[in-house]
This record gives C-alpha cells, structure tokens and sequence, in this order.
C-alpha cells in the first residue's frame, strides 16, 4: 500500500487524484487531506477515506501541510500559488516523494526543488511535462534536441486580437478541452499558464528556454512532443483527462485503464500551428523575463495571481495583463539585481509584488 498525502484535496486535482485512488483501493491509501477553506467538502472526503490526519490552511496556517505529510510515502501537491514551497522541500530532505501539480512552486524556486531531488523522487502532474517524460523514457538514451510543448489555445485562440479587450470573466472560463479550476483556466486563456509550463519543462528536463517551444494544438490530444537530434519526433495521446497523468504519478505506467481510449473513428484531426504572439504576448512572458534577475520569475506569477484577481473582478480588461506584469517586472529589476533566490526572498517579493501590483491595478501608484 502506498500511504498518499493530498495537499489541496478539495480542488480539480485533488478531488481527480481522490478517484483515481477510489479506483485503485488495493494499492493507494489516503493518510491526509488538506484544504484551504472550504470545510464542508474536506470533512466530506474525511467521512469517505477515513484519513489519519486532515486540516484546512485557513484554519491552522501552513504548518498543517508539513504535519499532513508526516505518514506519507507520497504527497500530491495541488495547492494554489506558492504555500506549499517550504512542504515540497521538506518533503523532498525527508524522503516522501513529490507528485507536484503545482507549477508555481518550480517556476519559483525551481532551482531550490531542483537541487534536492535524489533522496526522494519528484513527479510531475502536469499533462505537458508527464507526456514529455513519457516521450524521453521511450527512447532511452536518444539525446532531446528540443522540448514542443503543446498548448490549446484556450477560448479566445480565434477570437479577433481588437476584440479581446472586452472579453467577460464568464468568456474566460469556458474552456474548449479541459474543465480546472478558475486560476489555471484564466492563466489558459491568457496563455501566461504555458510560459509557466516553459519555465516548469525547464527546471524538470534541465534544457535552456530556447530549446522549449510553445506549439498550438486545439485538440489537447497531443500532450506534448520530444525532438531528438537524429530527427525523429515522439508525441504522446491520451483523451485530456488529468487522471492518467495522476495515476503514473503515483502507479507509474503499467495501471489499469484510468480514461476511455482515443476514438479514431471520431477523431477527425490533429492540428499544429505556431503560437500567435502577438495576440498572446503573454505567452512570450518567461522567455522575456527569465534572465533579467533571479527573482523575476516570481515577480511576474505575483503580478499574475493579482492580475486574474482582478480580472474575474471585472476590474482589469483582458488585454491589459501583458502591459501590468511587464510594468511590475521592470519595478523591481533595479532593487532585486542581486537578490538570490532563497525560500524566505521568494516568500517575501511575492507580497511586496502583489502588493506592488493592487496599488497599480488600483491607481495608487
Ligand atoms: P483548484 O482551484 O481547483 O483547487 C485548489 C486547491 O488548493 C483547493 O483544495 C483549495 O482549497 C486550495 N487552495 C485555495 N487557495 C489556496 C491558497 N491560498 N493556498 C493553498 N491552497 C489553496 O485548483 P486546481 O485546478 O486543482 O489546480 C491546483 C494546482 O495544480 C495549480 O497549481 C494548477 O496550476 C495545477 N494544475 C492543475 C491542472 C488541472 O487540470 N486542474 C492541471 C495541471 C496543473
Ligand atoms: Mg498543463
């Protein structure tokens, strides 16, 4: 039995991971759940999995996620921003393996998670990055030439790039392919969550930015693909279900069926083209901003988290997220040129950019 800790249970992730364990009672066993408000749903998963441990952050403060992961062989991450940092690395000195959905956490201190994986393993629960790891394991010993992440496009991939200013919170998240919680989704149709996946594939795979390349795919079909120096490309299928990517994480591949097969009697066509950049600069974002000074990864998720904020809000046009977290990002270049990244500077500039961030959004700076 693997003894499994859920750190966000309550959300899209974690309440998938909880079918896929449903599904698989002879081998994977709930030991903690945790949540960050919504208590009424966390104490329902209680009742069903009978966990030995279960808290809500809001509650008993983020010490409830080093105390959740105490019994645990494994711990699935699926959290929101950057509050289970400090429990990945714990987690990761101490022996439990990480099942990280949370892309947040490598795109900020990807070079602090990074450096401590061997003792403990660190899995990724991201479709992209779990089919890329497919598609390098499948040919071993072949050499990556390049990473093609996949992206759909999200909803407004069609849409005229005058029209996007007057886009609507509800436009945003109806997704055509996946169903996710409301910050990812947003971050899709802005395309800002593939430039987090770029810097994700590159903390995972060790490659630099220019080998990661952004194509669109509407189907989400695809997961991604790998390019190898002999010129061959490997790409990974699955219908988008996130359970399959759950369960390798935690099962590895020779599981049982999780999702229907693909269809390709139905399946009428799979299509790639080049990211439109100019219509989604967000997109562009961390090949922009990586190596401007090491905490301006963090400094443009900050100006991200307050920007969907106060967009769903219907306090920010659509069109003007690529403007605010440049603008934000360029804020503190001077002051942060030689800040490192450590856990405590990470915690700390992500305040003060949101901070930074409202006071712009709200016209006080
Ligand atoms: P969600 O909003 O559905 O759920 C988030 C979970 O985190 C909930 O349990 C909630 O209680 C908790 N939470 C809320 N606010 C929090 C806070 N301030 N601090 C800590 N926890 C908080 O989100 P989701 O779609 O399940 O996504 C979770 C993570 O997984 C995100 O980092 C996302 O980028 C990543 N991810 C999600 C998907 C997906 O299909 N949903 C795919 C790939 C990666
Ligand atoms: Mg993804």
């Amino acid at each position: 039995m693997k003894k499994v800790a859920i750190l966000g249970s309550t959300g899209s992730i974690g309440t998938q991971t909880l079918d896929v364990i449903r599904k698989n009672a002879d081998k994977l066993q709930v030991v903690s759940l945790v949540a960050f408000s919504r208590e009424e749903k966390l104490l329902e998963q209680v009742k069903e999995f009978n966990p030995s441990y279960y808290g809500l952050i809001s509650k008993s403060g983020e010490q409830c996620l080093i105390e959740a992961v105490q019994d645990a062989d494994v711990a699935v991450v699926a959290t929101i921003g950057i509050t289970a940092l400090k429990c990945v690395i714990y987690c990761l000195e101490n022996g439990i393996d990480v099942a990280l959905a949370n892309k947040e956490t490598l795109v900020c201190g990807g070079e602090l998670v990074m450096y401590k994986v061997g003792k403990a393993k660190l899995y990724t629960i991201d479709s992209e990055h779990c089919s890329i790891s497919q598609c390098i394991a499948s040919r071993d010993g072949g050499k990556v030439n390049k990473i093609l992440l996949t992206a759909s496009g999200g909803p407004f991939w069609n849409c005229d790039v005058n029209s996007l200013c007057a886009v609507t919170p509800a436009e945003a998240l109806a997704h055509p392919n996946w169903s996710m919680g409301s910050k990812i989704t947003v971050d899709s149709a802005t395309m800002f969550n593939k430039t987090l996946e770029v810097l994700e594939a590159h903390w995972l795979f060790g490659l630099p930015l220019d080998k990661i390349q952004i194509v669109v795919h509407r189907q989400s079909i695809v997961h991604s693909m790998v390019s190898f120096t002999d010129g061959s490309v490997m790409a990974q299928m699955a219908m988008p279900d996130m359970r399959l990517p759950i369960q390798i994480a935690l099962l590895g591949n020779g599981s049982q069926q999780i999702i229907a097969p693909i269809d390709f009697t139905k399946l009428v066509n799979l299509t790639f083209q080049p990211c439109d950049v100019d219509k989604f600069p967000c997109a562009n974002l961390s090949y922009e901003v990586f190596d401007k000074y090491p905490l301006a990864p963090t400094i443009m998720n900050s100006a991200n988290d307050v920007c969907v904020e106060f967009f769903l809000k219907g306090k920010l046009a659509f069109d003007k997220y690529y403007s605010t977290i440049t603008n934000v990002v360029e804020h503190f270049a001077s002051q942060l040129c030689n800040v490192s990244v450590t856990v405590d500077n990470i915690i700390n500039w992500d305040k003060q950019a949101q901070t930074f961030t409202k006071n712009l959004l709200n016209g006080v700076v």
